[in-house]
């Protein structure tokens, strides 16, 4: 039924990138016979899981929605796709993002544009824009998307669907190719909160591949969900509820924290000074490290190569002229640039000053409150091609989730109404490792 589905509606979509049908089918018969043979099986088994295509699977193309790895095909897979493995989980395919996670609206894909199900003249959000498309249109209930500065949330927010971005270091990032690698995290996304909470329990985890992944222990999420709110503490932030957040969407999220308010628990006004200068940390920070780790795409080692060169300077620029698109030669540049002799100083030092005062924030926030609510997103899905000419405006739609990757903490994003089709995404942040907490909020909620 789930191929059925993504046959029928994905023409109109465009959320896969690459669809696995015999492998889905093959698969899904070998957990039949295991339960046919009466073996215990995890809840994941049989169940169809689509994966953003920036995470590595064995012997399956792997492009990040790039010319530069078009043909790529990974010889291992990542650590959450073994985990996943394990747990029996039928592999549909790999969906649409903007290349090489670099965008907030899918339109930067080499490939194709992915719709928002709910409207297809909107873009479905982004980076993970084919992970929340393919849930939001009832292609696979659940999906694996990433995360460094609101790629999962974003996308969740406009598509109606559920997603989470973990802790940093609880998810391995082993497999996954790299962005940011101080900001980037896995994370999952779903139809509910339970089906989240389920496929993150599966995924996290301390990996001696990935060697920023936490020494710990995590509980079973799913099965520890609890409606109870009495007492909870949560914070509204008001830099979150300013100038450029629509109304509706202030309307929504309010609502939702008045309906908290009447299942016991207390809202409180806080404040979070440094948020106005987070988006200019952030774009520093993000395009350093991927100036540094997209080095590597240089024609030698992985993907395209250009075809005509004269020696190997002119490989290198041929090759990465070609292979890569705007927006991530922009990030290389404006990464380059930062991290340059004399200007170091001047933009690299300073966003990292500026993500200490934005972490310390949050940590007296945690001091006074249990979790946070803001929108996700200052507005709805916006239309195709609305924001492509203007990287500033783009960037200025991640303007309420860079935070969380800046600090390193974990955030849900929940629907919590909508403007005439489009979802409104209301976005819990809490403490390093306070997953559960927030998983409990949201499914009191919901
Ligand atoms: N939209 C942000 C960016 O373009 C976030 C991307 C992401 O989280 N991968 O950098």
């Amino acid at each position: 039924s789930v191929l059925g589905r993504i046959h029928a509606v994905d023409d109109k979509v465009g959320a896969f990138i690459t669809v696995t049908e015999e492998l889905a089918l093959q698969k899904a018969k070998q957990v039949d016979e295991k339960r046919v043979a009466g073996e215990a099986l995890h809840d994941l088994a049989g169940i169809p899981i689509a994966v953003k295509d920036n995470i590595c699977t064995k012997g399956v193309g792997t492009t990040c929605a790039s010319k530069m790895l078009e043909n790529f095909v990974p010889p291992y897979s990542a650590t959450v796709i073994e985990k996943l493995e394990r747990c029996d989980y039928v592999p549909v395919g790999k969906v649409n993002m903007d290349e090489f996670a670099m965008g907030s609206s899918t339109e930067t894909s080499y490939f194709k544009k992915t719709r928002n199900p709910n409207d297809l003249d909107r873009v479905p959000g982004g980076s993970s824009g084919g992970s929340a498309a393919c849930v939001s249109a009832g292609e696979v209930p659940l999906s694996l998307g990433s995360d460094t500065g609101g790629s999962i949330r974003l996308p969740a927010s406009y598509c109606g669907v559920v997603g989470l971005k973990p802790t940093y270091s609880s998810v391995s990032r082993y497999g996954l190719v790299a962005f940011a690698s101080s900001l980037d995290q896995i994370g999952p996304l779903g139809r509910s909160v339970a089906d989240v909470a389920m496929l993150y329990s599966a995924i996290c985890g301390r990996d001696n591949h990935d060697a920023t992944s936490a020494v710990r222990e995590y509980p079973d999420f799913a099965a520890s969900l609890q409606a109870d709110l009495k007492g909870k503490v949560i914070g509204l932030p008001k830099e979150y509820f300013g100038h450029g957040v629509s109304d509706k969407v202030k309307d929504a999220i309010m609502k939702m924290a008045h309906d908290l308010e009447q299942q016991g628990a207390v809202l409180k006004e806080v404040t979070l000074p440094s948020t106005d200068y987070a988006l200019n940390a952030y774009y520093i920070i993000s395009s350093a490290e991927a100036s540094s780790n997209l080095a590597r795409f240089d024609g030698v080692k992985y993907g395209f190569r250009a075809k005509d060169y004269n020696g190997l300077v002119d490989l290198y620029e041929k090759t990465r002229s070609e292979g890569f698109g705007d927006e991530v030669k922009r990030r290389i540049m404006l990464g380059t640039f930062v991290l340059s002799s004399g200007y170091y100083d001047a933009y690299y030092k300073r966003a990292k000053l500026l993500q200490q005062k934005i972490t310390a924030e949050f940590h007296d926030a945690f001091e006074a409150c249990d979790v946070l609510l803001t929108p996700t997103a200052p507005d709805t899905a916006f239309k195709i091609g609305e924001n492509i000419g203007d990287p500033l405006k783009m960037y200025a739609t991640d303007i309420c989730t860079v935070t969380v990757n800046i600090a390193g903490l974990p955030a849900l994003s929940v629907p919590c109404g909508y403007d005439g089709a489009l979802p409104i995404g209301c976005q819990l942040i809490g403490a390093k490792f306070s997953e559960q907490n927030l998983l409990n909020t949201a499914f009191a909620y919901e």
